[in-house]
């Protein structure tokens, strides 16, 4: 004998290629289910006992299957859903490998019933360990309904892999919760040992989020939705206090398939920009759109990873979206000196996995809620105009009616609100002003930040530098170190306003400056810029422009010190509402504050 290869008989070699497919429980949960949301199922039920490991049975309405297809289904890659390349490049269903009712059955004890509408008799066919045992004509309704017992009965190692019954049932709620979201109108049933987990009926998407998280969670999160030539997104994004420490409320659907994106979730967080502290995950369901020509699915066989054309721009829609959501809502932080306790969906999520929708009734009684999430008539005086265009954008969703609770259109402001025109400056560094819900606090020199990064970046991307040119031009010695990065810096910062010629060894000539930059004080701020440069690159990895941006409007901001007139202080609020995110400096940090009159009344017992 010269060979040492074995070709593996097929029955053992099926059982290698099944343990890619199914890898647990919740993978046949999820393959059945797939199934039945591809068969046009309007009702689906789920049943499992011992968290999946003894039995699960899926009941749908779908179209159901013929005699033959019914036998066919259990071949290795029999499918109905492709059949020529082209095909696969053009996926529009959840499956289309033809491996898990193959896979499914080579590991479990399975039995199929099924008919379709224009049948007299169903199929019942049962499989052991991937072999067909019976084969009937039986009574059955329109639809299929799948049993699989036992998995893993014949492959020993596998089985003492599971997890415990916890961990297992955790997988397949979530696995049921996605597929929940990802199908809002068909109705779904969740039972387990007995116990109902979910009984959902044909919903719209807002009320199946507030079947799945209760109305208190629902009203923390902003709906987005932006259509782009590339792809559009609709969905929710969480407020940023409402973020939580782990990061299970996150879900991205790619044509309706739940999908895992690091990418994605990246231009998420990218999108929240300062407003999420590492280590705190934001609330967010996004249905992302795109032709299939644009994405592989087929890169893993449980086709949760995707490869997309062109990530880079899928990238940048994605954040750009998230960031202009979130610029369009109020998210001033609210001052409070007892922390309320916000975090309800910890609450939720004790729950599970014995977690039932209506476990919850007081939820939908009226919310209170922090101020921050009632917007416009709560800013100061004649910013109406300027806030009515940044609130309206992202809360117009598909004309679909939000809940009043949700809807952020203007509300006409009463007489007090109109007496907000009181502003001061608290020791030239602060800038308070009235507002209806009590007093906003505003940091002058941050708030100025934010204005000068916009304006930097506008002036960037449009490449249209606005600049003051000198009556007398400046000469700059600068250390050499400092001249070099000077000379790699100029196309930067002359697209912001400093016109700035070489002269000699070590030497620059300023010759223009951005408007905003103060009379005398030309030379130091660009020196400083450069400090600052140097500054941002050891700490945090900024690309030059960005960096250019920042160094700018953190040396050219008004400082703190300095004393403002009223029309001054005016000025910088409406400009600051004119951003695109207000509530953050470039760095982070907080622009403004609130301090609500309830919680003033709080500190003075006046409750
Ligand atoms: P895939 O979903 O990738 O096509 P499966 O092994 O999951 O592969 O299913 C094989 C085939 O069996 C499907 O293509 C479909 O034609 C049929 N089938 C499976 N489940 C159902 C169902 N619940 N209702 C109708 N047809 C089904
Ligand atoms: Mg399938």
């Amino acid at each position: 004998m010269s060979s040492i290869i074995n070709i593996l008989p097929e029955n053992l070699a099926n059982k290698i290629a099944a343990g890619e497919v199914v890898q647990r429980p919740e993978s046949v949960v999820k393959e059945l289910l797939e199934n039945s949301i591809d068969a046009g199922a309007t009702s689906v039920s789920v049943t499992v006992k011992t968290a999946g490991k003894t039995f699960i049975q899926i009941i749908d309405d779908g179209k159901g299957m013929s005699e033959e297809d019914a036998v066919k289904a259990f071949y290795r890659h029999a499918t109905s859903k492709i059949s020529t390349y082209e095909d696969l490049e053009n996926i529009r269903t959840l499956g289309f490998r033809g491996e898990a009712l193959a896979s499914i059955a080579v590991v479990a004890q399975v039995e199929l019933k099924t008919r379709r509408e224009v049948d007299q008799a169903g199929t019942s066919i049962r499989l052991d360990g991937g072999e067909i045992k019976e084969q009937t004509k039986i009574a059955h309704q329109r639809g299929t309904s799948i049993t699989v017992k036992n998995l893993f009965y014949n492959t020993p190692a596998r089985r003492n892999f599971l997890k415990s019954n916890n961990t297992e049932f955790k997988h397949i709620y979530d696995t049921v919760q996605r597929l929940a979201l990802s199908k809002p109108e068909i109705a779904l049933e969740f039972t387990s040992d007995e116990d109902t987990i979910l009984a959902l009926p044909s919903q719209k998407l807002e009320d199946r989020l507030k079947s799945l998280f209760g109305e208190r969670q629902f009203a923390t999160l902003i709906p987005v939705r932006e259509e782009t030539e590339l792809l559009t997104v609709h969905g929710y994004i969480g407020k940023p206090d409402f973020a939580r420490k782990s990061k299970v409320d996150q879900f991205i659907f790619l044509n309706n398939r739940f999908i895992i994106s690091r990418s994605i979730n990246h231009a998420v967080f990218s999108g929240y920009e300062h407003l999420v502290e590492k280590g705190n995950f934001p609330f967010f369901l996004l249905y992302i759109e795109l032709d299939p020509h644009k994405v592989d699915v087929n890169v893993h066989p449980s086709k949760m990873e995707v490869k997309f054309a062109d990530e880079q721009s899928a990238y940048r829609v994605v954040s750009a979206i998230v960031r202009k959501a979130l610029g369009g809502n109020d998210l001033v932080p609210t001052v409070e000196f007892r922390q309320p306790t916000s975090d309800f969906s910890s609450l939720q999520h004790a729950a599970i996995p014995r977690f039932y929708p209506d476990a919850f009734p007081k939820q939908s009684s009226p919310v209170t809620r922090p101020d921050a999430t009632v917007p416009t008539e709560d800013l100061p005086f004649d910013l109406s105009l300027k806030l009515d265009q940044i609130f309206s954008r992202p809360q117009s969703p598909s004309g679909e009616s939000l809940p009043q609770e949700q809807q952020f259109q203007h509300v006409p402001r009463d007489e007090e609100a109109k007496e907000g025109k009181a502003i001061w400056q608290l020791h030239n560094k602060y800038i308070l002003t009235q507002i209806r819900s009590g007093l906003m606090i505003i940091d002058q020199h941050v708030a100025h930040e934010r204005i000068l990064y916009e304006k930097a970046l506008e002036r960037m991307n449009n490449a249209v530098p606005s600049s003051q040119q000198l009556l007398f031009p400046q000469t700059i010695q600068l250390a050499s170190g400092d001249f070099t990065l000077a000379k790699d810096l100029l196309p930067f910062l002359l697209t912001i306003g400093f016109e700035t010629k070489v002269f000699g060894k070590n030497t620059i000539v300023l010759e223009g400056v951005p408007p905003e930059v103060k009379a005398g004080t030309e030379t130091t701020i660009l020196q400083d810029i450069l400090d600052e440069f140097k500054n941002n690159q050891l700490r945090v990895k900024l690309d030059a422009r960005d960096n250019v941006a920042k160094s700018f409007s953190c040396k050219a901001a008004i400082k703190a010190g300095e004393k403002l007139s009223d029309v001054e202080m005016r000025s910088l609020i409406d400009q600051l509402f004119g951003t695109s995110m207000p509530y953050v400096c470039p760095h982070g940090r907080p622009v403004l504050i609130k301090l609500s009159l309830q919680e003033l009344d709080r500190r003075f017992f006046r409750t």
